[in-house]
């Protein structure tokens, strides 16, 4: 199996909500990511990343959201474009999997149309509920006219163990990473908003935007647990990591 990280956008937010000491007008860049996993059963995709569309005018489709999370992509920051790059376009995608429904997990989940879409039940429950606008969900995005695939808890997507889907709660009541295991260059935990800088995990500090607080602590347990079993953490928004790794048509196996 093949691992490409894609590009799904890159936003600008208030660094405070990732860094409590950071000072009230400091901000933050942050690269969204996805992830295609090539197993021998189908193309499975993690995360669709921000909507094209954002690059140029973010207002029109996320209106008050994009004055928090800012989009600084380029042209080419989204996981369509960056397909195209590997060889592939959205009806090669088998599998969606999102992390959560946040806008910069789901912008692009209306391209995919002959995928099946995953994601956890109560992530469903909490995107349908009143108000789930001013939680960071837009339908826009993640309400699409094809039924969703609910999973209620761990889920190995083939049943070899290699890519297995761990539901951690916290930053949202759904929130799903994905353990990857490659053969040659070892497990990747894929953690989405569960562990979005390296700073969030290493020094145990709970986001501001963290829904389930208490959740949330846990799920980092967990992870660090995973994480000295060996498994290399790739954090949802780590830019400083971002850099170190391999992108597009340079991928790990
Ligand atoms: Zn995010």
């Amino acid at each position: 199996m093949k691992m490409h990280i894609l590009s799904g956008g890159r936003v600008r937010m208030k660094k405070s909500v990732y860094v409590p000491e950071a000072g009230r007008e400091e901000t933050i860049e942050l690269p969204v990511s996805c992830y295609l996993l090539r197993h021998t059963q189908g193309n499975v995709l993690f995360d669709t990343g921000c909507h094209p569309s954002t690059a140029t005018d973010a207002e029109s489709r996320w209106g008050l959201l994009a004055r928090v999370m800012v989009p600084l992509s380029g042209p080419e920051d989204n996981v369509i474009d960056q397909l195209r790059v590997v060889g592939l376009v959205p009806d090669d995608i088998d599998v969606v999997v999102n992390s959560h429904f946040h806008s910069d997990h789901c912008g692009c989940n209306e391209f995919f149309k002959k995928a099946t879409v995953i994601c956890h039940a109560r992530e469903l429950e909490v995107a349908s509920s009143d108000r789930a606008e001013m939680k960071g969900y837009l339908s826009v995005d993640w309400k699409q006219d094809r039924p969703v695939e609910t999973i209620d808890g761990q889920k190995d997507l083939f049943n070899d163990g290699r890519i297995v889907l761990l539901p951690m709660p916290g930053h949202t009541p759904g929130m799903t990473g994905a353990l990857v295991s490659l053969q040659a260059t070892g497990s990747f935990y894929l953690a989405s908003d569960s562990a979005p800088l390296q700073s969030n995990l290493d020094q145990d500090v709970n986001p501001r935007n963290t829904a389930l607080k208490e959740d949330n602590a846990k799920s980092m347990a967990e992870i660090r647990r995973i994480q000295a079993g060996g498994a290399t953490v790739l954090f949802g928004h780590d830019d400083a990591q971002w850099q170190t790794l391999r992108h597009g048509q340079d991928y790990y196996d």
